[in-house]
């Protein structure tokens, strides 16, 4: 039996921002995936925070994604409940940022390790989590 990769509700979850993060929310309210690029020196960097760690410049400008593949992932069975699984989603035309997401609404035969991944939504408070499929 082909088992199915669990998508919570998240929609009572709300998501707390500040002068760095809500770029990110808010592209993510419009369905988009932006991620922070240093305005100075190009690098990516993750979590959004006030200073590039490679030459300390504050400016930021996001940047598309680009391919998700699955980086790392677990599968949590929980009794009487479907799986779960949380990965780490790296995004190589991003500096090969890591996020931490869900993998959602997929056969777990088919959650490899390399594997690209479809971007998906979660509805969450006035934004979307960022969620994924294969
Ligand atoms: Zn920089």
């Amino acid at each position: 039996m082909t088992e199915i990769s669990a998508r919570r509700d998240l929609s009572t979850l709300e998501i707390p921002t500040d002068a760095w993060t809500k770029p990110f929310w808010d592209a993510t309210a419009e369905g988009r995936l932006l991620l922070p690029q240093c305005g100075a020196c190009h690098t990516f960097r993750w979590p959004p925070g006030p200073f590039c760690p490679a030459c300390r410049s504050q400016h930021t400008q996001w940047q598309p994604a680009g391919q998700g593949l699955i980086y790392s992932f677990t599968i949590i069975r929980a009794k009487d409940q479907p799986p779960t699984v949380p990965a780490l989603i790296e995004f190589p035309e991003a500096g090969n940022i890591r996020l931490i997401a869900a993998i959602v609404d997929t056969s777990l035969d088919a959650i490899v390790i390399g594997a690209k991944v479809k971007q998906n939504w979660a509805k969450a408070g006035d934004t979307n989590v960022p969620v994924f499929t294969i």
